[in-house]
This record gives structure tokens, sequence and C-alpha cells, in this order.
């Protein structure tokens, strides 16, 4: 009977090694995803956002405008376009180097975030250039919300670095229309702000 009472423990006891074995894979197992899980979703985050910026990237942007626009062709509304670039931005880089410039560029990101609206997308266009994608918003809102985006700019303190500006170009969407002839025209207007003299914002 003792030597049936031993049988017995040694069975439960290799029985419960194999459990804890079994649990101690799975926990791996659970770590291992958890590690993967965590990877994509930075990968998510950088195909999306620009680094520098944290502003979207222009990819994004794309996307968004091909949506948006699709919406507005089908169930009507407003949507406009601002495009923004930096005056004189190569004399910053020249003058001050090129991590003053960068810091530019980070400090211009946060400042179009706290300056627009919640349903606004801004994103990081270019080198020195912005895009605002502005849903549910008319050409005269479009020019008045621009005029205060050039403004708040032209005011903001860059520290040690003197007053930036910038010149923007807006464009309403025409239902239909197609993309790269609604970005020529923001991009057209951008063009006019420029030769007006930069600082200003100009709409086509
Ligand atoms: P304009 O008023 O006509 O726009 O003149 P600009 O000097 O701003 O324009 P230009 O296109 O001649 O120069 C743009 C400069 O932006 C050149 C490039 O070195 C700089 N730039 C682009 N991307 C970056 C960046 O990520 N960091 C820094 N520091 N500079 C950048
Ligand atoms: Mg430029
Ligand atoms: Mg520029």
């Amino acid at each position: 009977l003792e030597q049936e009472q031993v049988l017995i423990i040694r069975l439960l006891s290799d029985d419960f090694i194999d459990r804890l074995r079994i649990l101690q894979k799975a926990r791996e197992h659970l770590l291992e995803r958890r590690v993967l899980h965590n990877d994509l979703e930075a990968y998510r985050h950088k195909a999306q956002f620009d680094s520098l910026t944290t502003l979207f990237n222009r990819a994004a942007f794309m996307e968004t405008l091909q949506d948006e626009s699709l919406r507005v062709t089908r169930d009507g509304g407003d949507l406009s376009l601002l495009l923004m670039d930096i005056d004189d931005f190569k004399g910053i880089n020249d003058v001050y180097g090129h991590l003053a410039g960068d810091t530019v560029l980070a400090a211009l990101g946060q400042l179009l975030c706290k300056l627009l609206r919640r349903e606004d997308m801004a994103a990081r266009y270019g080198g020195e250039e912005f895009a605002v994608l502005a849903p549910f918003t008319t050409q005269h809102q479009a020019l008045r919300m621009a005029e205060k985006l050039r403004n708040g700019i032209a005011e903001y303190n860059f520290g040690a670095l003197p007053p930036v500006t910038v010149s923007i170009g807006c464009a309403t969407y025409k239902p239909g229309e197609v993309l790269d002839s609604f970005i020529q025209r923001a991009d057209l207007a951008l063009y006019d702000a420029k030769k007006s003299g930069k600082n200003l914002v100009r709409f086509r």
C-alpha cells in the first residue's frame, strides 16, 4: 500500500510539473505576442506620422484627402486645403544652422496643432512645407483660418531665433474634381502669396 501511495504521489508530481511547463510556455507566448503587437503599433505609427514635427506625414495626408474628397463628392459639403511654406527658410538654416532649422519645424508642428480645430488635419507635406485639410470649411472660413495661422506663426516667439513667417495658399474642393487639380490650385495660390511678397494668404 505504501508503494502504491508513493507511485500516486510521483504521478501527481509529474503531472504538476507538466502543467507548470505548459503554463510557462503559454506565458512566454503571451509575452512574445505582446512584443509583436507593440512592434506592429510602432510601425503603424511610423508609417503615418512625421517624427520631427509629430504631424501626419504626406502619405497619411494624401489618404485622408482622397477619402474626404470622395465624401464631399458623394454627400456634398465643403472641404478646404491649405498649403503652407516657410518664408526664407534657407536663410534660417544658413545663419543659425540646420539643427536650429529643425527646432523651428518642430515648434511649428506644435503651434499648428494648437491653432487648429480638432477636425482639421495637419501634415508635414514636404521639407519645410505643411498642409492642412479642413473639412466642413467654406472658402471664406478657410481664408479666415489661414489668416489666423499666418498671424499666429508670425507672432510666435521662437526664443533665440528671429520671427518666422509663412506663405499660405488655399483652395476649396469642387465636387468631382481630380485631386491633382485641387492640390495644384492650392499650390498656385501659395506661389501667388510668395510672388506678392511672402507672409501672405492667397486663394485660387
Ligand atoms: P521661400 O521663401 O521662397 O520659400 O524660400 P526658402 O528659403 O524657404 O525656400 P527654398 O526652397 O529655397 O529652401 C527650403 C529650405 O528648406 C532648403 C532646405 O535645406 C530646407 N529644409 C528642408 N527640409 C528641412 C529639414 O528637415 N530641416 C531643416 N533644417 N531644413 C530643411
Ligand atoms: Mg519650399
Ligand atoms: Mg520656403
